[in-house]
């Protein structure tokens, strides 16, 4: 199993207190690897961290906003002065907005873009100089269905999930050279806090994503847990600049 262990490695995630930055956090956990909680809500990192120390993992709790780029550098440097280096960045926090784009503010747009797109393109500005300097790294990037599907109703959501498709792809060959593998995953219909309120605001979500997923089921977080272990891992070393749908088989079913 050396190829997927994570021994000895750091993993910082953003949003890694809950849904599928936790599941991904569990599943780089249970493979070795250290984890930095990074979130807003510091009960809910606290929390986390104590689940994942369980495992016989050293953590450590960053209370930030990613939308901040003073905090997203700061949390970079908190997470190499408490555990000692950084090899793997989720850039996984990420809001949605749901209405009919006639009726968005502009605020509300930039609020969804800042905290999906532009947030990930400060976090692994960040994250750069260290993992250069280290020799290289893993940043894994988080997507959607939304990337590469239209839904009127989330399209900030939708433009800044297609945004962070593009950015890894730009990442991923402007950092080869640096040994930096930077690749996307697109998760599907995943129960968590986030599509538990769309259930709740878009009527018929439910049965539309039971009857189109192949698999017939939501994922769970606990299914993001293996492709964190593999992009994390040496095993992914010469993929780099791709978008691997996470899905039931949502994006292939016509
Ligand atoms: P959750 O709402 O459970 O998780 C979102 C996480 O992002 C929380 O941990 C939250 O922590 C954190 N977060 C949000 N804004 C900020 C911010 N400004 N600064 C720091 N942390 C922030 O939802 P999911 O687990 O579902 O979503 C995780 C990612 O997966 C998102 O990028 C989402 O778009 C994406 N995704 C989800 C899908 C699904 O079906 N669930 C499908 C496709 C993609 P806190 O509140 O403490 O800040």
């Amino acid at each position: 199993m050396s190829l997927f262990d994570l021994n000895g490695r750091v993993a910082l995630v953003t949003g890694g207190n809950g849904g599928i930055g936790l599941g991904m956090a569990r599943g780089m956990a249970e493979a070795g690897a250290a984890i930095a909680v990074a979130g807003r809500n510091q009960a809910k990192s606290e929390t986390a961290a104590a689940e994942l120390g369980k495992l016989g993992i050293k953590t450590a709790v960053l209370t930030v906003d990613v939308t901040d780029e003073a905090q997203c550098r700061k949390m970079v440097e908190d997470t190499v002065a408490r555990l000692g280096r950084l090899d793997v960045l989720v850039c996984n926090a990420g809001i949605n907005i749901r209405k009919s784009p006639q009726d968005y503010s502009l605020a509300e747009w930039r609020q969804v873009i800042d905290a999906n797109l532009t947030s990930t393109f400060a976090c692994a500005q960040a994250v750069y100089p260290v993992m250069k300097a280290a020799g290289g790294g893993k940043i894994i990037n988080i997507g959607s269905m939304l990337s590469i599907f239209g839904a009127g109703f989330a399209a900030a959501y939708g433009a800044s999930k297609g945004g962070v498709v593009q950015l890894t792809k730009a990442l991923a060959t402007g950092w080869a050279k640096d040994n930096i593998q930077v690749n996307a995953v697109l998760p599907g219909w995943i129960d968590t806090d986030l599509t538990r309120a769309a259930r709740e605001q878009i009527k018929g979500l439910n049965t539309m994503v039971l009857m189109r997923t192949p698999v017939g089921r939501w994922g769970v977080p606990g299914d993001l847990a293996g492709i964190a272990v593999f992009l994390a891992s040496g095993a992914s070393d010469f993929i780099t600049g791709a978008a691997i749908p996470v899905d039931g088989g949502y994006s292939v079913q016509v």
